[in-house]
């Protein structure tokens, strides 16, 4: 196939994932004369795609205040603020809808195809791309970009264990956390923040929490250096994950990632309890006179912390009843519910998503256009650049949104 493919294009486009497909298919049908190729290194485009959200596909958020949308990336908020007036959620369920995919929103926020299949959501773009007549060729990598001095660009391509050489006169790079492109973009004159993973679990081997796997809290607190995150926590068989996990991870990327994954974890199983009312509800406790002859570890006090839990952040009372504790076991308890101390050591990876955190620097970016500051006619577009969300369609929706403002610069 590749041989049959012409040398010079009016568009080309690297890499055939979310922002790619969005960029192309936004291009071509804007300016169906324009002729649009997408370069696809894998043997399949939209990967990603077919695997999110655990195979249905997490397309974008139920959040429609650009202002509030943006509070949900660690990196690239700020930039993002402009862009989200322009094609925002409301517009990726329109955009969906009018190619007959309907969308769902889950108590949570998540918005999902109806199908529960991410292969509804990539039958769409291949759809809507073959209509807009863009060609896409797989298994096609980009090895180095050269800018041609009258305008445009020639690219070095590999396929089929063979390099050719073709033309664009505009260039997107849509290639992900891909770091041999990202080399490519520095080539040009970009810098590049340092990509490192986001979005992922808490390895913890500690005794208080071995052996419950699977059990929930519904509001914990958690303190990681600077990062405060807040929402339920789930414990696993090696360590803990859950939102509020997720969050401190995403915030904290950069930082855990300094410490080679090993560092402090403060843990308020209570929420925003503080340390004097949990030590005022535990001492009720402990004077209630019905109390007096029942064993600590039978009850939780707290109808949030599942007694499987209780019963191991409380280990050290032992077999005491209530009116046996001391005043030092009662305020080691409330410590140890409102900042019990835990150590990470180590990543775990979660299934349903992951991103990294990283990549162009955003400030050699017009978000208007996605056009780069540095090279005239090379635009940017999704994961490649240095924004990442935290886990709920976020990802995606700056995808979405960076990549349908480049298929608009790029069909002009
Ligand atoms: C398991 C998993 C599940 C996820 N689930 C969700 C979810 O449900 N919701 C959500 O919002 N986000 C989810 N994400 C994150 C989301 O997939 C990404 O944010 C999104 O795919 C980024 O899109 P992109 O087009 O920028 O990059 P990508 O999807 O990574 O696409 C980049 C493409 O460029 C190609 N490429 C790279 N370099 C070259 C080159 N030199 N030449 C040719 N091709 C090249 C790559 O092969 C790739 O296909 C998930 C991620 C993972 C890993």
């Amino acid at each position: 196939m590749s041989n049959n493919f012409r040398a010079k294009w009016d568009v080309i486009i690297v890499g055939g994932g979310a922002a790619g497909f969005f960029a192309a298919i936004r291009c071509a049908e804007l300016t169906p004369t324009l002729r649009v190729l997408i370069l696809e290194k894998s043997s399949q485009t939209l990967g990603k795609v077919l695997i999110s959200g655990g195979g249905r596909c997490n397309v974008t958020h139920a959040c429609f205040e650009p202002e509030k949308l943006i509070t949900y990336y660690p990196r690239g908020g700020n930039e993002l603020r402009g862009a989200y007036t322009r094609f925002q959620p409301n517009d990726t369920v329109a955009w969906f809808e009018a190619r007959a995919v309907k969308l769902k929103t889950e108590s949570d926020g998540r918005m999902f195809p109806v199908t529960d299949s991410s292969e509804t959501v990539a039958d769409c773009l291949y759809k809507a791309a073959e209509d807009a007549g863009v060609r896409v060729e797989v298994g096609a990598s980009l090895l180095g970009v050269e800018k041609i001095p009258k305008g445009g660009f020639k690219l070095e391509v590999r396929s089929d264990a063979q390099i050719r050489f073709i033309e664009t006169k505009k260039l997107l790079f849509a290639t992900g956390g891909d770091r041999k492109s990202l080399n490519i973009l520095h080539s040009l004159g970009h810098t590049i923040i340092d990509p490192v993973p986001s979005l992922f679990t808490f390895n913890i081997k500690d005794g208080r929490i071995h052996g419950l796997a699977g059990v929930a809290v519904e509001d914990v607190t958690l303190k990681m250096d600077t990062v405060i995150t807040r929402g339920p926590l789930l414990i696993t068989h090696w360590g803990m994950s859950g939102p509020a996990v997720l969050r401190c991870s995403a915030w904290g990327a950069r930082i855990l990632f300094d410490k080679k994954y090993a560092s402090r974890l403060t843990v308020n199983w209570l929420g925003d309890y503080k340390l004097d009312s949990t030590l005022e509800i535990l001492q009720r406790n402990k004077d209630w006179h019905e109390n007096a002859r029942k064993k600590v570890a039978a009850h939780s006090a707290f109808s949030q912390i599942p007694i499987r839990l209780w019963k191991q952040l409380a280990h050290f009372i032992g077999d005491k009843n209530w009116a046996d504790v001391s005043k030092a076991e009662i305020r080691k308890l409330a410590e140890e519910l409102t900042a019990g101390e835990f150590k990470i050591q180590g990543k775990g990876q979660f299934k349903e998503e992951f991103v990294t955190c990283g990549g162009v620097n955003l400030k050699e970016v017009d978000f208007k256009t996605m056009q780069s500051r540095i090279v005239d006619g090379l635009y940017l577009a999704g994961e490649v650049l240095d924004i990442d969300g935290l886990t709920g369609g976020f990802n995606f929706q700056s995808a979405w949104t960076t990549g349908w403002l480049a298929g608009n610069a790029l069909s002009e």
